[in-house]
């Protein structure tokens, strides 16, 4: 499977916890956009995989997003894959947003979603802009009034305990379709330590059980594997003799590419690109498919590592062990990669 990373945009925010690098960027012109769009059809064509890209970022700040999302949904050979979420903040400022989430509707896309980061105040500081929480509640509140349906994210910072209240009272207030609970993973991306201050222990997750059966989620299953991904657990599972190379050496299926607004195509997902393919408006489609069909899996961040260079096991426990013993990643992997960042080893081969 490969997926392109396809940004037309950046973001009206720059929240702490983006593993996209999201922010504030230049929108790509329509022409080319349209033309990008015709090109990595194309490109699909030579490809002997399953394959599809994502419109990034906050396409939804694009001017011609309306035009956009029509073009992509005509390909053939690859498949526009639609995740629906917003900002808020693109959608709501826009005067034609009934016209544009009717385009979505006639291509065939009904979902749309929005991430809750706490209260307020909360939430506008993990987006690193002011009104981002109030836009976030509108565009749910809009998408439910045009018939889409909505789902709301909810992600774990420590803010959660103390905020559960106010989120309860959203969700009765905009009845979503779908409630998602995530922890944020760590992946090495550069604005990722950002985030760090705000993640949340084992302690606070456990103290939302009741709220956690109240927003749909099953909190005894999320509880028992969150256990599994503190700093703690994972400097245990080291000493006890977890292999990190054999880790990072597993076979990966899935390939992330990513397609800039200055239309480079780089290998590795946005943020983590590993080196750079070429303009996709010249490249020879026909070699650059063969190129590509010859990569690796680069799902895992473990990807992106230079496992030449790993440091001694010992190193990595002694970094996790420096940490807070109960703060909380979304998965495994992430609990090593944030132990790694710790480390002052030149292990990334990421392009700059
Ligand atoms: S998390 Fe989404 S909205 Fe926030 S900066 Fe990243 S891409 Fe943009």
């Amino acid at each position: 499977m490969i997926n392109i990373d396809f940004l037309v945009t950046g973001c009206s925010t720059r929240c702490r916890h983006c593993y996209v690098n999201g922010g504030p960027g230049p929108i790509m012109p329509v022409e080319d956009v349209l033309l990008c769009i015709e090109r990595l059809d194309a490109l699909a064509s030579y490809l002997p995989k399953t394959i599809s890209f994502t419109l990034d970022h906050e396409p939804l700040g694009h001017p011609q997003i309306e035009q956009i999302i029509r073009a992509a949904s005509r390909t053939v050979h690859i498949e526009n894959y639609h995740h629906g979420m917003t900002s808020g903040m693109g959608l709501m400022g826009r005067e034609d947003r009934r016209k544009v989430v009717r385009a979505y509707f006639d291509c065939g896309y009904r979902d749309f979603g929005i991430t809750i980061h706490g209260n307020e105040a909360h939430h506008d500081e993990i987006t690193r802009r002011k009104g981002s929480y109030a836009a976030a509640v509108k565009a749910g509140e809009f998408f439910k009034s045009e018939g889409a349906e909505l789902s709301v994210s909810l992600m774990l910072n420590r803010f959660f305990a103390e905020d559960s209240h106010s989120i309860s009272n959203l969700l009765k207030q905009l009845q979503p379709n779908y409630i998602y609970f995530a922890i944020p993973i760590y992946t090495p991306h550069r604005n990722m330590r950002d985030f760090e201050p705000y993640r949340a222990s084992l302690e606070i997750l456990k103290s939302l059980h009741s709220r956690l059966e109240e927003w749909g989620q099953d909190a005894a299953a999320i509880i028992r594997q969150a256990e599994r991904n503190t700093t703690a657990a994972v400097a245990d599972c080291l000493a006890g003799g977890l292999d990190i190379p054999s880790l990072f050496a597993e076979k990966q299926d899935e390939l992330y590419l990513s397609l800039h607004q200055d239309c480079m195509l780089y290998v590795g997902n946005s943020g983590v690109e590993t080196h750079c393919l070429g303009d996709i408006r010249s490249l020879d489609l026909r070699s650059t498919a063969e190129v590509i069909t010859a990569l690796p899996g680069n799902r895992d961040y473990g990807a992106f590592y230079n496992t030449a260079v790993l440091p001694p096991v010992k190193d990595l426990i002694s970094a996790l062990r420096d940490l807070p013993p109960h703060t909380l990643f979304g998965d495994f992997p992430s609990v090593i990669y944030r132990g790694l960042s710790e480390l002052n080893v030149p292990l990334l081969k990421l392009q700059t």
